[in-house]
């Protein structure tokens, strides 16, 4: 699948809802079709940040709702 591909499904499916205090839930089928783009593998949601690949320790940006899926604007993990 391409990457815009799986954003704009992303989006179609956005079930991220903004609560109090900056604390974003996803829901669970959106989560289940974001996979690590280096790893494929799951990733995991983490408090507000984003979402992150244990596996490669990336940290993958919320940005306005929308998980940016990218390996080149992921954050490097200690
Ligand atoms: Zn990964």
């Amino acid at each position: 699948m391409e990457l815009l591909t799986l954003i704009g499904k992303a989006s179609c499916l956005l079930n991220i809802v903004k609560i109090k205090q900056g604390v974003v839930m996803i829901h669970k089928d959106l989560l289940e079709i974001l996979a690590c783009p280096q790893c494929k593998g799951p990733v995991k949601l983490k408090d507000e940040d984003g979402l992150v690949c244990e596996k490669c320790m990336l940290l993958y940006e919320i940005k306005d709702d929308i998980p940016i899926m990218l390996i080149d604007k992921a954050k490097k993990l200690e």
